[in-house]
């Protein structure tokens, strides 16, 4: 299992993880509905060019919602199509996009380059 962190300040920004596969592709929007969620919570998956992981929307207990108003645009939910949206709880830094909009995944991407990945302390041996 592992841990992401951010990559300045070091705080946990996601649940434990394993790798794992997507529960479905992408579908076409059916009306204003949300999808369910591309990923089963505590799983991730590397995207095809490594630059984001993708996650569970409820995975990611260590991030807050961007401050700036126009990164949070959306219909249903969060479009995430005008740049990162979540940042890290601790310092501010930008360290995901959410896609939760009707017309949009239902996913977290964190961005690789902004955070580390650490491995899980295990139960008992903090
Ligand atoms: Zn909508
Ligand atoms: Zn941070």
């Amino acid at each position: 299992m592992s841990v992401f962190h951010c990559g300045i300040c070091q705080q946990p920004l996601t649940g434990e993880v394993a790798p794992g596969q997507p529960l479905r592709g992408p579908e076409p929007p059916v009306g204003h509905e949300v999808v369910s969620p591309r990923m089963a919570q505590g799983t991730f998956k590397v995207n095809f060019n490594a630059s984001l992981l993708i996650f569970h929307p409820d995975d990611v207990p260590g991030t807050a919602l961007h401050p700036d108003s126009r990164r949070l645009s959306g219909c249903c939910g969060l479009a995430g199509q005008d740049g990162p949206n979540l940042v890290c709880s601790g310092c501010g830094v930008e360290v995901a996009t959410k896609e939760s909009d009707c017309w949009t995944g239902n996913l977290v991407a964190l961005i690789a380059s902004a955070v580390a990945e650490g491995v899980a302390p295990r139960p008992g041996l903090q």
